[in-house]
């Protein structure tokens, strides 16, 4: 499949490193999109034929979300819930659209340790907790061709439900 090709393009570095990194099942999580209302945004996606799954929020990101399923990926819907925060800062300064693509890999750790060791500038060191149990962590735009790349590692265990108030 050039799972290893795929990874290169992605830019994380020597190619024995993005080989290592893809070794796993990495592989495309979601794109994230910012939109200024979700009760707008949904309705255009479930028109389309593709429903959102609940909202969660995440109060600490300041942040509502849902996700829509895609065949094996998903779409993330953003929308800012507060005034403050790098999200709200995005959707004033550049609008609605694209704001970054996440990777699931196996070992948030070890593929954060990857990509800084091959020169990508993490904006988290260590995981931060994501929606539904996930950990995730962002690398800077800087080093990845001008895309935000998130990491996420799924929950080994099951879940526990968050409450979305
Ligand atoms: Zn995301």
């Amino acid at each position: 499949m050039g799972k290893a090709n795929r990874s290169e393009e992605w830019g994380i570095g020597k190619a024995n490193r993005s080989e290592e990194w893809a070794k796993g099942k990495a592989r495309l999580a979601h794109l994230g999109v910012i939109v200024r209302r979700l009760d707008a945004a949904e309705p255009f996606y479930a028109r389309l034929g593709l429903s959102p799954a609940p909202r969660v929020s995440l109060d600490r990101e300041h942040v509502r979300m849902t996700f829509i399923r895609v065949a094996d990926a998903e779409i993330e819907l953003l929308e800012p819930a507060a005034q403050e925060g790098p999200l709200s800062r995005f959707l004033a300064t550049r609008g609605e659209g694209i704001h970054h693509i996440a990777i699931e890999v196996d070992d948030i750790e070890r593929a954060l340790a990857l990509a800084t060791a091959s020169g990508m500038r993490a904006i988290d060191q260590v995981p931060r907790p994501g929606a539904h149990g996930t950990r995730v962590a962002f690398l800077h735009p800087g080093q990845a061709h001008g895309v935000l790349l998130e990491l996420v590692e799924r929950p080994r265990h099951p879940p526990r439900e968050e409450p979305s108030t």
